[in-house]
């Protein structure tokens, strides 16, 4: 779809293109080894208006169109997959839950930090029993005056060790089941009662802490709470929309990364005295790797659109997801094999592509869950 890109849509894309390549990959191989939250590469993307792409500028977001953000954080991925989930989740989980559920006073207070880089967000939904099954999640919300007081944990939550703002969802009414959620903004620098238990090691996605939280009577004023009581788990549904268009992003950030590295490799890797991309098998592979990623930008970019729109999008996010998602693995599957024994060793960039593209499958809705949520749309 690069056909159809504006000329201020292709701006940001090279800038951030240019930012990837001389920035992000350099360092791409170091945060994979100590998995280290990369504190000073946001601080420069936070320079450059990429810690709030999609907001508007009186709240210090860089005022960008959806399609504008999903390149950027395709670019973002393209040089680490672990930078491109801090970005995500940070944007399209944290600050869009402040931008569209927020009040006044909460978006000048939370997002606009967020949206400047001088904070970073987290989205704390999933628990150790309530992955994809939402409202089962055990974390409770007990109104006490004019404070809420919060109990429970949480799990897999990307930023949720280096966090400046949680978004957190906790039942308020547990017998409502999922009418009985709620959204707050948590402080972990200001609330007593926050604790991180821990953080994950990962198969990949390094350099992106996913936390275990706990919640030990935290105490919370009312004016924390993320629009009306009981509306948590729509605002949950629908930011994960959003966000899924920004996973694809960063499926196909990571297979174009895999299908470069490819391209060059086959055509310096000599066997039977010629490059291996003079075999008919090998130019095949690269066929369908780009074309795979030609088709997942177009269900992004259709998704994308939607959404600019005010169009409902469940349908085109979950299948940019779902297909972006699977692909991107794939992809780094055959940019294995096209690297062969090579491909195998942390010589070379695509085991690590393949590592972090396999995440994408889980996170943000599994695959299973998309193709529910595909078929309930089509049968609806
Ligand atoms: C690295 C990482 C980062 C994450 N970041 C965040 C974050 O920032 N915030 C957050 O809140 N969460 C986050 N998550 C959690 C993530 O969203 C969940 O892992 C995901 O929703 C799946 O939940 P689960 O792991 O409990 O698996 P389960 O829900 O237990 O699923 C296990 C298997 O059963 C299948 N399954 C479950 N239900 C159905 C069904 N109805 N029909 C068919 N198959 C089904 C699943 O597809 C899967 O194959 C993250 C996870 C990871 C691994």
């Amino acid at each position: 779809m690069d056909f159809s890109l504006s000329t201020e849509q292709k701006q940001i894309r090279d800038m951030v293109a240019e930012f990837a390549d001389e920035e992000i990959k350099p360092r791409a191989e170091e945060i994979d080894e100590t998995d280290e939250f990369p504190r000073d590469l946001v601080d420069e993307m936070a320079d450059l208006g990429l810690m709030g792409m999609p907001f508007p500028e009186e709240y210090g977001g860089a005022g960008l169109d959806y399609h504008s953000y999903a390149i950027g954080l395709e670019e973002i991925s393209r040089g680490s997959g672990g930078l491109g989930t801090v970005v995500a989740a940070h944007t399209s989980l944290a600050g869009n839950m402040l931008y569209a559920f927020g009040d006044e006073d909460q978006k000048q207070t939370y997002l606009t930090p967020l949206n400047r880089g001088e904070d970073v967000g987290a989205f704390a939904l999933s628990e150790p029993g309530a992955g994809s099954d939402v409202p089962a999640m055990e974390t409770t919300a007990d109104r006490d005056g004019d404070e809420y007081v919060l109990n429970g944990n949480k799990l897999w939550i990307s930023n949720g060790s280096v966090a400046d703002t949680v978004v957190v969802f906790a039942k308020t009414d547990p017998e409502a089941g999922n009418r009985g959620i709620s959204s707050f903004v948590v402080r972990p620098g200001d609330d007593d009662g926050f604790h991180v238990e821990g953080t994950e090691d990962k198969l990949g996605d390094k350099g992106c802490p996913t936390a275990e939280l706990r919640f030990d009577e935290l105490r919370l004023p009312a004016d924390r709470r993320l629009g009306e009581e009981g509306r948590g788990f729509v605002h949950a549904l629908k930011t994960l929309n959003g966000g899924r268009i920004t996973i694809a992003a960063r499926s196909i950030g990571l297979a174009r990364a895999a299908l470069e590295d490819s391209l060059e490799y086959a055509q310096d890797r000599e066997q039977f005295d010629q490059p291996i991309s003079e075999f008919q098998t090998i130019q095949h592979k690269l066929a369908d790797m780009d074309t795979k990623v030609q088709a997942a930008k177009m269900l992004m970019h259709r998704a994308a659109d939607k959404k600019i729109r005010g169009e409902d999008f469940v349908k085109d996010a979950a299948q940019a997801k779902l297909y972006a998602s699977e692909i991107s693995r794939e992809v780094a599957n055959e940019g294995i094999q096209i690297h062969g024994g090579y491909g195998y060793t942390k010589d070379f960039e695509v085991e690590r592509y393949y590592r972090d593209a396999k995440l994408n499958e889980i996170y943000e809705g599994t695959s299973e869950v998309l193709r529910n949520t595909i078929a309930n749309e089509l049968l609806e």
